[in-house]
């Protein structure tokens, strides 16, 4: 795909991608191929790819939720998917990028500066830690390929307000995660209010988006230690 493509799907799809926000991309897909090496960001390394199954994947999220003037959290950001695109195409958003890695959020620092992101901000730390910091504080928290869908509702979860959503990117085991996840909706307190595939342009798998509406308080037990988490899931 390239940004002609990008921005045609884009529009079809009801998003509009200006000229500065292409030129933004393209200086972030540049500084992920050439920083690739130093800090081992992405097996993705083709400009096409990057713009394919890291942009066009990540703004998509665009066409299933609005996301306005909302407090985001991307969890487990890794270089900055999906949080850094969104952010380039719904400026407004204000953006927390939380990463676990020291050498990505480096990355993820030169990224912010360079692009002159406003209202951003690299966390280095791990989800379950910096909970405390900001529990139901958040509108939206997302997240791309990070744990198990049972584990990740766990560790996003708590960080929502009342009402706020948790838009979780899955491949095509998508399905088959939600239905292990029945006991972690319910403990959570969630709705489903979006399942759905979504397809890319050359890779034809589908992935599912699917996103959970919190209906109440999470319980102040969650989330546990990670060792309990990921020892005796939800
Ligand atoms: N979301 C990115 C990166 C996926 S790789 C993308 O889709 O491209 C998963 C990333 O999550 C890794 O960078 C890892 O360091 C981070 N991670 C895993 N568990 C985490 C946790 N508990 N808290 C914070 N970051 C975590």
């Amino acid at each position: 795909m390239d940004y002609q493509l990008l921005k045609k799907k884009l529009l079809e799809k009801g998003i509009k991608i200006t000229d500065d926000m292409i030129d933004k991309l393209d200086r972030y897909a540049t500084l992920l191929v050439e920083k690739n090496n130093e800090f081992n960001l992405t097996a993705i390394t083709k400009k096409e790819e990057i713009i394919e199954k890291h942009f066009y994947d990540s703004i998509l999220c665009g066409t299933i939720h609005n996301f306005k003037e909302d407090n985001v959290i991307d969890v487990g950001t890794g270089a900055g998917f999906p949080g850094i695109p969104l952010k380039i195409v719904f400026p407004e958003i204000k953006l927390t990028l939380l990463e676990a890695t020291k050498k990505k959020c480096n990355f993820l620092g030169n990224i912010v500066d360079e692009l002159n992101l406003k209202n951003v901000i690299v966390i280095n730390n791990r989800a379950e830690e910096y909970i405390n910091e900001k529990r139901e504080f958040y509108d939206v928290v997302i997240a791309r390929a990070v744990a198990p869908l049972n584990i990740l509702l766990e560790l996003c979860i708590p960080y929502i307000k009342v009402d706020g959503i948790m838009l979780a990117m899955k491949g095509k085991q998508g399905l088959k995660e939600l239905k292990v996840s029945q006991k972690a909706v319910k403990k959570l307190n969630l709705d489903v209010i979006f399942l759905e595939p979504m397809y890319l342009e050359t890779d034809k798998v589908e992935r599912y988006n699917i996103i959970f509406k919190k209906k109440a308080n999470t319980p102040i037990k969650y989330p546990r230690p990670y060792s309990q988490i990921k020892g005796k899931p939800l």
